[in-house]
């Protein structure tokens, strides 16, 4: 092993430079700066290169980690790039939104008592660097192939398996109704975590690829899943969940109610340019407001921070258990608190309060009861303790579930979970129509980026087989 590893016992941890809250809160560009090269190459050199990658095994694309970061402390970046690249599809997305405190640095052995190494923090510094250098080139097949794969969607999980169906040659068209590709990566999820440019200029990459995007078409509207099926010789559904969950309250048809996914989506829309009328007539802009959210999780975090990079008055963050026991990253919390957001821990929403259109939200005080099947505690009301929190905006991050696809596209025999979700061979990535593969949050239910790249590499994977067997049999059938 290379003796420029094992630096953790001297070395500490260190992140990139993140800005000062005071500046975050006035813009939607990223909170972390990059690492310079130095500081990359000392990071990297703290892996211990343990004999069992733990932050391998927790990865869910099984990024080869510990090589990686040998390469960048050796100052091999270009191989580093490489070997990063080798696995993911978007490694500088992934460096910077993937919950590396849950998945790999989570996972590392020297956590314990000496910090983890940064791991997400080398992985962009390492993609970026390679963008910079113009390592990232298009991809271009060993031969074209005549067969073609339809992808429904053209987020993280339509993507990756665009991208890795090119590579084999195969003819690919991505459908998607939406104006921009990137799914979630472009409207869902903010600048501040995800620069649009970063998501942009992988877009361009496959269009360069050969991948051509229908953007603006609506599978259910502009043509039926069957249609698609005479047209292509795969399909692969990567639809994403959208159906926002709902709280049904007193009060809950008051004007200022507003969906997560809408606020997020107006408010990144404006970013990217676009005329946004619930945007400018203030239905979907904190600017000036009490904002109230109420939710604990990853989109919860970034409603909360965009009020507040909108110019809210007050953002509070109604959330019915503590912080131990929150859904979202506490990264993410932490990063919020900084930039001003109050969390109101143990209080669940009773009602909405107003006339026309909310003025408040009447909470109630909760407490943590015994854990259910699930091992988590459920929280129960704490009698007589409602109290009321004036608001302009309320904002419902409460999770999302699958569309009802058989009926949207007009292919009722499609199977799936009582949760919505299409059914699917997990070895194969099929489901139960000949040919026609899933993948993503469709499949898994609201997830990561990083489960939804997994899904689409091991689903082109599978289609490669099964094109490959199908047209062996095409050819048999034809001798015979
Ligand atoms: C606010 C928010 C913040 C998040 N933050 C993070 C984070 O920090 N880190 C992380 O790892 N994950 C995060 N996630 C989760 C992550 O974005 C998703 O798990 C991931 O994007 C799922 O990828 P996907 O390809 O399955 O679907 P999506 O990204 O949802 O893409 C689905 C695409 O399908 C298109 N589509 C849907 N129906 C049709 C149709 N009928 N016809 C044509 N096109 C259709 C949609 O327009 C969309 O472009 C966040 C999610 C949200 C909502």
């Amino acid at each position: 092993m290379s003796k420029k590893m094992l630096k953790f016992v001297t070395l500490e941890k260190h992140m990139p430079e993140k800005r000062e809250a005071a500046s975050r809160r006035t813009d939607f560009n990223e909170i972390y700066g990059e690492f310079e090269t130095a500081r990359a190459t000392e990071q990297a050199s703290r892996c211990s290169q343990c004999g069992i990658p733990y932050c391998q095994i927790h990865c869910p694309v099984q990024n080869n980690i510990p090589d990686w970061l040998m390469l960048t402390a050796n100052g091999r970046l270009e191989e580093a790039y490489e070997v990063s690249q080798s696995t993911n599809n978007f490694p500088e997305i992934c460096g910077r939104i993937c919950p590396q405190d849950r998945l790999c640095e989570g996972s590392c052995v020297i956590e314990k008592g000496f910090e983890s190494v940064t791991i997400g923090a080398v992985e962009k510094y390492i993609t970026d660097t390679a963008w910079e250098k113009g390592w990232v080139k298009p991809v271009t097949p060993v031969a074209e192939l005549d067969q073609s794969v339809g992808v429904i969607g053209a987020g993280p999980g339509g993507l990756a398996a665009a991208d890795e169906l090119r590579k084999k040659g195969y003819q690919v068209h991505v459908y998607d109704r939406y104006d921009r590709v990137g799914g979630l990566m472009i409207y869902g999820i903010p600048g501040f975590k995800l620069e649009k440019e970063v998501v942009e200029r992988r877009a361009t990459l496959l269009a360069d690829s050969g991948v051509t995007f229908h953007l603006d078409f609506e599978i259910g509207r502009d043509a039926t899943l069957e249609e698609l099926r005479k047209k292509h010789d795969a399909i692969v559904i990567a639809t994403g969940v959208y159906k926002s969950r709902d709280i049904s309250l007193p009060g809950s048809g008051l004007g200022g109610i507003v969906p997560a996914l809408d606020y997020l989506t107006a408010s990144n829309r404006k970013g990217l340019g676009d005329n946004v009328p619930e945007f400018e007539n203030g239905t979907l802009n904190a600017d000036g407001k009490n904002v109230v959210v109420i939710g604990g999780g990853d989109t919860a975090m970034d409603c909360v921070r965009t009020a507040v990079r909108q110019g809210a008055k007050s953002v509070k963050c109604l959330y019915r258990r503590d912080r131990k026991n929150m859904p979202g990253s506490l990264r993410e919390v932490t990063n919020a608190e900084e930039e001003g957001v109050e969390f109101v821990w143990l209080s669940a929403p009773k009602a909405f309060l107003g006339d026309e259109k909310v003025t408040g939200v009447k909470a109630i005080e909760m407490h943590l009861g015994i854990a259910d099947s699930t091992g988590r505690q459920v929280p129960v009301e704490i009698d007589g303790s409602e109290h009321d929190i004036p608001c302009d905006l309320a904002i419902k991050a409460l999770g999302f579930d699958a569309e009802d696809i058989p009926t949207l596209f007009g292919a009722k025999e499609l199977e799936v979970s009582r949760w919505g979700t299409i059914s699917i061979d997990f070895a194969t990535s099929m489901t139960n129509l000949d040919g026609v593969f899933a993948i993503g949050d469709i499949v898994r239910g609201a997830s990561l980026v990083v489960w939804a790249i997994r899904d689409g590499r091991d689903a082109a994977a599978s289609i490669h087989k099964y094109l490959a067997g199908k047209q062996a049999a095409d050819k048999v059938a034809l001798a015979s």
